[in-house]
């Protein structure tokens, strides 16, 4: 059965606002109905929206966006924060993978978060992409089919 997904990314956001510093700006309709089971998605923006606050300073601000595009659902996190180096940018979805870098080293992690976004995504033959934010920064973009 479908879900209001407004919801789930409205509970997300409000928890990780009460965790890290940042400034979360959601971009939601006012109902989004999709069915997928609420903790799959839950687990998918709940990763995704802690991650963009685990790798950016505090006062930097972060940008979510749900809306339907183009017969899709896209979901996205924008961040401006340390960046994911190009070329592991393909390893960063492998279990226990995590960023070789001072910053994140101080970041606590088990590298699973964005492994188990990826395998949510690919039980509901969705597409999950990362960019370089603009001047810096991450940009993940989760696409589900209608
Ligand atoms: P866990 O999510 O299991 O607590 P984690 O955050 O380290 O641990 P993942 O969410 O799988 O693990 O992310 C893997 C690695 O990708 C991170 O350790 C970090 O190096 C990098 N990463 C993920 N999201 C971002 C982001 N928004 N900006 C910069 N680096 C990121
Ligand atoms: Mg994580």
């Amino acid at each position: 059965a479908p879900i209001d997904l407004v919801k789930i990314v409205s509970d997300v956001v409000s928890e990780v606002k009460t965790v890290y510093p940042q400034k979360i700006t959601a971009k939601l309709p006012e109902q989004l109905l999709y069915p997928i089971k609420p903790t799959d998605f839950r687990n998918i923006a709940h990763n995704l929206v802690e991650n963009a606050a685990k790798y950016s300073p505090e006062n930097s601000d972060i940008s979510v966006l749900l809306k339907n595009e183009d017969e899709k659902l896209l979901f996205q996190v924008a961040d401006h924060g340390i960046g994911i180096s190009r070329e592991n940018r393909e390893k960063i979805f492998e279990r226990f993978y995590r960023e070789d870098k001072s910053h994140s080293s101080k970041v606590n992690g088990s590298g699973l978060g964005l492994a188990i976004v990826k395998a949510e995504v690919d039980k509901y033959h969705g597409q999950i992409t990362v960019e370089d934010n603009s001047p810096q920064g991450t940009i993940f973009s989760v696409y589900l089919p209608e």
